[in-house]
């Protein structure tokens, strides 16, 4: 029996899959998929967040991305439900001079690096995107870039879990045993192996150098598809970008504040999104807001996660940071023992 701790989609990716290869699984989660995974924009690119990443993150997020159309077609196959998986990529945008020239160094590390990407004028840039300001001088196009809607996905999982009677236990885990988990009420459950995926909490079960990182995202609502793909851009020397449902919905998202535990949503959060959107999408402001939430990324020392056995009867699933949606796929193969070298670089030995 895996004792799974934490439903976020790491922690339901890993049941669902075991279940799937004939495992038994329970999952303990007093609120399953309320973590970062019902934040997170759910954007899967590797290649646009090269600026932001260091290479063996590349490599792991390159591994996923591969596994993420397989992933989602067997997910939705198993659960009956759509993820909004697609694949259009990311349009890197630039204002000014400066802008431009980091974004051509971006596109150079990428050509190094083997990574399709297309240079875009101002103007090519509207062609692709009509919505974009008209302040736009150019552009990188990551094409294999994608994305899906976390909240389907977790949704997705929540379903096809519940299909193979995997029991989801609506408690809190406080304090991890050799192959045994105690509840808050006090009862134990006991398996031959527990998998903590508890996110950013994952450091109150576990010696485990897990911290929050705070993100404010916020949801609008349009009545027509205002953008084809993703877009990102550095507007005031911070990044923003903005992700379109399938639906309709606009994603923009999202701040990076280091305030421990801190949820609230504030005004200066919001402002900073609107404001930095607006210059990239004007039309942002009349949409309708749909949502505004803040979630918590679990973030390592060296931003790699931490997936693994610790020792006999725990292994962590943990520590995600930007990429945990991207990562979920690749990390439930990397703990039934696929793909040793990409193993090596999340292995929990490192600290
Ligand atoms: P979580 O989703 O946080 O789940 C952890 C779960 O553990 C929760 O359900 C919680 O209830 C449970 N838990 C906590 N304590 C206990 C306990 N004691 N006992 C039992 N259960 C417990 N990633 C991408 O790949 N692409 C993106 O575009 C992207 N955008 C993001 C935008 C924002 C604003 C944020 C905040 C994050 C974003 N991320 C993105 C990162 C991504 O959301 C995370 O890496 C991912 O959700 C981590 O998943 P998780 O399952 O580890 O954690």
């Amino acid at each position: 029996m895996n004792l799974i701790v934490g439903g976020g989609v790491v922690g339901l990716s890993i049941a669902w899959r075991l279940a799937r290869a004939g495992q038994d699984v329970t999952v303990i989660d007093p609120a399953p998929a309320s973590g970062a995974s019902h934040a997170a924009a759910g954007m899967l690119a590797p290649v646009s967040e090269v600026a932001y990443t260091e290479e063996p993150l590349l490599r792991l997020g390159l591994a996923a991305l591969e596994r993420w159309p397989a992933f989602a077609a067997e997910l939705e196959a198993d659960s009956g439900l759509s993820v909004d998986y697609r694949a259009h990529g990311t349009l890197d945008v630039a204002f000014g001079a400066d802008d431009l020239a980091a974004l051509e160094e971006l596109a150079a590390f990428m050509d190094k690096l083997g990574l399709p990407v297309e240079r875009l004028t101002g103007r090519e840039c509207r062609r692709l995107e009509p919505m974009l300001s008209p302040s736009v001088r150019g552009g990188v196009l990551a094409g294999g870039d994608a994305w899906v809607d976390p909240r389907r996905v977790t949704a997705a999982l929540l379903a096809a879990l519940e299909t193979m009677r995997v029991p989801v236990v609506l408690r809190r885990a406080t304090d991890l045993l050799d192959g045994a988990v105690r509840l808050a009420d006090g009862e134990i459950l006991t398996g031959e192996r527990v998998v903590l995926a508890a996110g950013a909490w994952s450091g109150e079960l576990a010696d485990v150098p897990v911290r929050p990182v705070k993100g404010q995202i916020m949801r609008l609502r349009s009545p027509h598809p205002l953008l084809g793909r993703c877009v990102r851009g550095m507007v005031h020397g911070s990044p923003v970008y903005l992700v379109p449902r399938g639906d309709g919905e606009v994603v923009v998202g999202a701040t990076q504040e280091e305030l421990g535990f801190d949820t609230r949503v504030t005004a200066g959060g919001l402002y900073e999104l609107l404001r930095d959107a607006r210059e990239l999408v004007p039309g942002v402001t009349e949409l309708e807001l749909a949502d505004v939430v803040a979630g918590l990324r679990p973030c390592t020392p060296d931003n790699l996660p931490l997936v693994g056995t610790v020792r006999q009867g725990l292994a962590l699933a943990t520590g995600h940071h930007r990429g945990g949606v991207l990562l979920a796929p690749l990390t439930t193969a990397l703990l039934q023992g696929e793909e040793p070298e990409l193993a090596a670089l999340c292995s929990p030995q490192r600290f």
